[in-house]
């Protein structure tokens, strides 16, 4: 069997909220994303599905939301993503911070990660370090463990930023990392490797409290999304509120997908069938730690039913959804999407 093509990296991270408004409200105004898609969970049609993400929803920028008001506060632990990081500019984090304080976000200290105890597994031939990084840990507004990670972007970057809220200097560039907890670490690890991610550091120390954190990093071919983390972690998660729900990585095409699917499956796990989600095309498997990774195609993308510049703008139902328009709408609950400069309306 032929090797897959390498994943180039996270395709999106799929969340769960509460309340719709609150969600909309802190992504679009406070972090300045762009709703790119208004819609509805699939497999739950009285559920809205958000779409935040660059300009023009590139692959490997979009954070995604179920808001599931009726579901409980969920707990991170070990077989989730633990962590889901974003690039900002080198140069950046003073803003943030601000920004922050004036929002009444809950941050915390930056984090040195991968400094001077870091080992790299090209270091000895090279004598180079990995290089540090430095990280602001956040939570929105559900408890979600987010972060942002300063990066120099380069002039040929993919993502395109949003600069409704927040200035080009300083906007989201699409994913960093994700960080999964695991309690047995070797298994993923193992498989990451099969989807063509390389292991590059491991770090020890850090200030998280994770059991003798020792993180470990993977990188994938392409440049956003290009990393996931193993730390391990004893205390299981538990779904719910503040919690990821899925990552998906990027399979460009239906071939690259299908080879993926198939090395997967001869790793042991048990992929789906390929599923038409419309904007892409998925498959899902439980990996061994028991996180839900998904495979995605690049299209057909978020304009395959919207122009460029009414992204979001109304509730897109796919399919044979639309047949049933008037009564998914009634099951919703009403949502403003907010504009830079409209004060917000009592209507
Ligand atoms: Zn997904």
């Amino acid at each position: 069997m032929t090797d897959p093509t390498p994943t180039p990296g996270i395709h999106h991270v799929t969340c769960i909220a509460g309340d719709p408004q609150r969600n909309l409200d802190f992504w679009v105004e406070t972090l300045g994303l762009r709703l790119v898609k208004r819609s509805i969970n699939q497999d739950d049609p009285g559920t809205y599905h958000f779409f935040f993400a660059d300009a023009e929803g590139t692959p490997g920028t979009s954070m995604t939301f179920f808001p599931w008001e009726e579901m409980s506060q969920g707990k991170v632990g070990s077989g989730q993503v633990s962590r889901t990081a974003f690039r900002v500019p080198e140069g950046s984090l003073d803003y943030w911070e601000d920004r922050f304080e004036e929002y009444g976000v809950d941050y915390d200290e930056r984090i040195e990660r991968f400094g001077s105890e870091a080992r790299n597994a090209s270091e000895e031939a090279s004598g180079a370090q990995p290089r540090a990084e430095t990280v602001l840990p956040f939570r929105d507004p559900d408890g979600l463990p987010v972060e942002l990670v300063a990066v120099e972007i380069p002039d040929d970057d993919p993502t395109v930023p949003w600069t409704e809220f927040v200035p080009e200097e300083y906007a989201i560039r699409g994913f960093h990392s994700v960080t999964l907890w695991l309690a047995d670490p070797q298994p993923t690890e193992d498989l990451l490797e099969t989807m063509g991610l390389e292991r590059v550091a491991t770090a020890t120390g850090g200030t998280e409290q994770t059991q003798g954190e020792e993180r470990t990093r993977f990188e994938a071919a392409g440049v956003v999304g290009q990393y996931v983390d193993i730390v391990p972690a004893v205390e299981a998660g538990r779904q719910g509120h503040g919690t990821v729900h899925h990552v998906a990585f990027q399979t460009p095409t239906d071939d690259d997908q299908e080879a993926m699917r198939t090395a997967v499956q001869s790793a042991g796990l048990r992929p789906t069938q390929q599923i038409d989600r419309h904007w892409f095309r998925s498959v899902y498997f439980r990996e061994f730690g028991g996180v839900l990774f998904e495979l995605a195609t690049s299209g057909p993308g978020y304009t395959s039913d919207e122009p460029l510049e009414e992204l979001g703008g109304r509730l897109v139902l796919p399919g044979t959804f639309a047949d049933r328009r008037e009564e998914i709408e009634a099951q919703l609950t009403d949502v403003t999407v907010p504009r830079a400069g409209v004060a917000e309306a009592d209507d």
